[in-house]
């Protein structure tokens, strides 16, 4: 389906200035539609996509892992490979000052290429990391994926200046097994600079962005008086109008609440981080420097027990660990009865039993320091301990596909969310695909159709369940926290 009557100069309302709202808004200029404005409830201009600020968004955050390493799932494996193409450009643009966005210079980099670290406890591969090799090998991209156990391999990484990825942890050295791939093509996107980089971008290219608490902030979509099937734009919460063509709302986790037909197809499911501060004067600060370590997920396919990932410390030592393990979810009962997960966060107005959410579950903190205590004994020895945690919402679809597509029997309304865990290394092509859509164009391409708005079959196993409520385990009402007083260690408290 496309959006036959729709011409470059209509107002096009897009909801939302993260990944896909920002994406797409660049694409759409780029390809010559001049009325597109982005709407966003963060004062993004303030807080330049700073978690730290009160930017609490998916897309607002220190660093995200970019790896094309997809088990073999092609397609998004050559999304991937397009979009480090992106980032590259993306860098480019920054060191050439073609792009030059405020409080940015020349030395900025929106992409690190110090690869990423695919890690099991096991002495074998699993078949998905198995598989990655093989399908990228079969694509033609040679010696991109390495396994640590080759000795061709390991060479291989050092002539690409990535030997340190090798045993990131230096496990070797303690005797314990080091079974991993490191894929190459990958590494680090830091996503608070891109995000503020991809927002000048849009501005310099003529799209208006509307990011406030009260005249960006959409309360409810605009439906035509004479058809209410009809969406003709949006209202904010300044009890304002804003007619518009076609609205496009990619509100990431806060979506499904805004669109409640998103039901049995999204959640907004919870992710748990901690951070530790590695000072500058540390011996740690070269050890955890990003020329020196990648960026690492340990266990991913293995359940509450797994699902790590982390990062080298950041320009400021942020050292950042997260866990992925259990998909939390915050149900509320919605103004139409219906239970659905809504974000709440440290930053948001939404608390937890009366309080603000700064806490993660104790199955997180429990993963992570059990990691640190196995793989990173040096920050015990050099007393650095978690300081800060966060929860950050996903927009969880129940088979992990995107979701991009019209919304069904509802004129004028597409969605592009459902990024899951993996949708910001698309950031610089995610929206040239959003506008294929607009546009009606190619629509047979494999991702497209996978991407379509879709139920779950009868029978067909999820890959994530989604909507077990309230009464859920997987409920944060029924889950232990662990409260930021409590997480940090005895001796970081004593230092605060
Ligand atoms: C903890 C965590 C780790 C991740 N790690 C990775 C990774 O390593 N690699 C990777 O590729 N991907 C990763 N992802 C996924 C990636 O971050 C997301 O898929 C992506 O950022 C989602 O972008 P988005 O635009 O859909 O949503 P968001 O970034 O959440 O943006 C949505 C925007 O909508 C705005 N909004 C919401 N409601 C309204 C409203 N009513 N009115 C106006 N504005 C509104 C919000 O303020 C926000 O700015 C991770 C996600 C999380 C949560």
């Amino acid at each position: 389906m496309a959006q036959p009557s729709l011409s470059k100069s209509d107002p096009i309302n897009i909801v939302g200035a993260g990944v896909f709202g920002l994406s797409t808004a660049i694409h759409l200029a780029q390809r010559g539609y001049t009325g597109v404005t982005v709407f966003d409830k963060h004062a993004y201009d303030d807080s330049q996509y700073s978690y730290f600020k009160g930017a609490d968004a998916a897309s607002a955050d220190i660093n995200k892992i970019i790896r094309s390493a997809y088990g073999g799932v092609s397609i998004y494996q050559d999304l991937t490979l397009e979009a480090i193409e992106g980032w590259k450009r993306w860098n480019k643009d920054l060191a050439s000052g073609v792009v030059r966005p405020p409080g940015m210079s020349r030395n900025d980099r929106v992409f690190i290429n110090n690869g990423n670290l695919i890690m099991t406890d096991g002495d074998e591969l699993p078949d998905f990391d198995q598989a990655t090799v093989t399908s990228m090998e079969n694509a033609g991209h040679h010696d991109t994926q390495l396994v640590t156990t080759d000795a061709r391999h390991r060479q291989v990484a050092h002539a690409k200046g990535l030997g340190f990825a090798i045993d990131a942890f230096r496990r070797e050295q303690r005797g314990k097994s080091n079974v991993a791939v490191l894929d190459t093509t990958g590494g680090t996107a830091l996503a608070g600079k891109a995000c503020r980089f991809a927002l000048h971008k849009a501005r310099t290219l003529g799209v208006r962005c509307i990011l406030h608490p009260e005249t960006g902030a959409v309360d409810s979509l605009a439906h035509s008086p004479q058809n209410p099937r009809k969406v003709i734009g949006i209202k904010t919460r300044d009890g304002k109008a804003h007619l518009a063509a076609l609205t496009i709302v990619a509100c990431g986790g806060w979506t499904p609440a805004l669109l409640p037909q998103l039901d049995g197809l999204c959640e907004a499911t919870a992710g748990s981080v901690a951070m530790i501060k590695v000072p500058r004067t540390s011996p740690l600060w070269d050890r955890f420097a990003p020329e020196n370590f990648p960026s690492w997920v340990w266990k991913m396919r293995d359940g509450a027990e797994g699902g790590l990932y982390g990062f080298a410390r950041d320009e400021d030592g942020w050292l950042k660990i997260g866990y992925r393990g259990t998909k939390y979810t915050n149900p509320i009962t919605q103004p139409d009865g219906v239970e659905r997960s809504v974000p709440a966060t440290r930053w948001s107005p939404t608390t937890l039993n009366g309080r603000q959410l700064t806490a993660i579950p104790q199955q997180a903190e429990k993963v992570i320091r059990r990691f640190m205590a196995e793989n990173m004994p040096e920050l015990v020895e050099e007393g650095l301990d978690i300081v800060k945690t966060r929860i950050c919402w996903y927009n969880d679809s129940f088979d992990n596909h995107l979701v991009i597509d019209f919304v069904p029997e509802t004129a004028g309304l597409m969605v592009a969310t459902a990024g899951c865990g993996h949708a910001f290394k698309y950031f610089p092509v995610i929206g040239k695909y959003v506008v294929d859509i607009v546009e009606g164009k190619e629509l047979s391409r494999p991702c497209i159709k996978a991407w379509r708005w879709r139920t779950l079959e009868k029978g067909a196993v999820p890959a994530n369940v989604l909507m077990e409520g309230s009464k859920g385990a997987r409920s944060l009402l029924n889950t232990q926290l662990v409260w930021d007083e409590e997480v940090q260690g005895p001796s970081v408290r004593a230092r605060l």
